[in-house]
């Protein structure tokens, strides 16, 4: 009989975690009850320009608006901020002769109010940014978003960073508004007027990062499409404290809600645009920093190559 309590003790955690009790607090054990999320194509990634390659076949981004009048459903479920936009946009275009993807929802990653720099889960040439927000789709040769999760390339996940800026962004503010609605966790509230293509902006999604990789919470199926626009929005250091502000499950502050870098591994990294089309003179300073590195660096290994050569030749 002991034996048997003791079997129904080990099970226990595994059957608690497999019902989506995960949490930020104890991220280096996902894997223990998700084992994707120790897989080799997992997300978020750095992305450096020098180590992807530019494709042509990446087209500009389209996002199609359908007609609807109800309002946006925004919901603080425990772990992030989500707006329900089910049946609202279509994703185009994100390959040539490519299935259209619908829309599901979008949230946000952000970090801690002492450390501003942080929050983001992609970086962008070894920087982090203070936030991050995900549209989530998933291919529309699924009937819902359930059926297509863990299928290979079935979702597409669309990601924006956000620069502190001394501004805020208006587009951003019926979001923020919202948030003191819902402090706590299934606090949920509506937007009105809600606009997703006044963030996800035409000119912006022309210019992207690309590559395979997961979904950053379990079950960390890698079954996702991943773009990171390359051009940051601004967000006001009182917009970013509003994400700050909220609280989890536990009623503790719902803050630091991202994941960490992940290994690239053997996998590609493209880019729909080139060099000159970067306008962030600061992201174009630290782009040439790591060029001269990498060309050091090749450099060193010539010499020291040059030399062992030299030296093991007998005179
Ligand atoms: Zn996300």
């Amino acid at each position: 009989m002991s034996k048997f309590i003791f079997i129904i003790l080990l099970c226990l955690p595994t059957f608690v975690n497999s019902n989506g009790h995960w949490s930020y607090k104890n991220k280096n054990d996902w894997q223990q009850n998700a084992h994707y999320c120790g897989g080799n194509l997992q997300s978020p990634i750095d992305l450096w320009f020098n180590r992807s390659r530019h494709d042509q076949r990446l087209k500009p981004l389209h996002l199609v608006e359908k007609p609807s009048h109800s309002e946006v459903i925004i919901q603080n479920n425990g772990h992030s901020v989500q707006l329900n936009l089910k049946d609202r946009y279509i994703l185009k275009k994100i390959a040539p002769l490519s299935e259209d993807y619908n829309v599901e929802q979008a949230h946000f990653h952000w970090g801690h109010s002492y450390d501003n720099r942080t929050g983001s889960e992609h970086f962008l040439d070894g920087q982090s940014y203070p936030l991050e927000m995900h549209m989530v789709t998933y291919s529309s040769l699924f009937a819902n978003i359930g059926e297509a999760a863990s299928n290979t390339r079935a979702l597409a996940v669309v990601g924006i960073l956000f620069e502190l800026s001394d501004e805020p962004n208006q587009f951003l503010q019926p979001i923020i508004d919202a948030l003191q609605d819902i402090p706590y966790q299934n606090g949920q509230s509506t937007i009105k007027n809600f606009n997703l293509l006044s963030l996800f902006d035409e000119k912006r999604m022309h210019r992207y990062y690309r590559y395979d990789g997961s979904l950053t919470t379990p079950a960390c199926f890698e079954s996702v499409i991943w773009n990171v626009l390359q051009e940051p929005l601004p967000i006001s250091y009182d917009q970013l404290r509003a994400f700050q502000s909220l609280y989890d499950e536990h009623r503790q502050p719902l803050i630091n809600t991202y994941r960490k870098i992940q290994p690239m591994g053997t996998r590609k990294l493209f880019r729909s645009f080139h060099a000159h089309h970067i306008h962030d003179n600061e992201l174009k300073a630290r782009i040439s920093t790591t060029e001269n590195h990498a060309q050091r660096t090749f450099f060193n290994m010539k010499i020291i190559l040059v030399l062992a050569t030299f030296s093991m030749m007998k005179f």
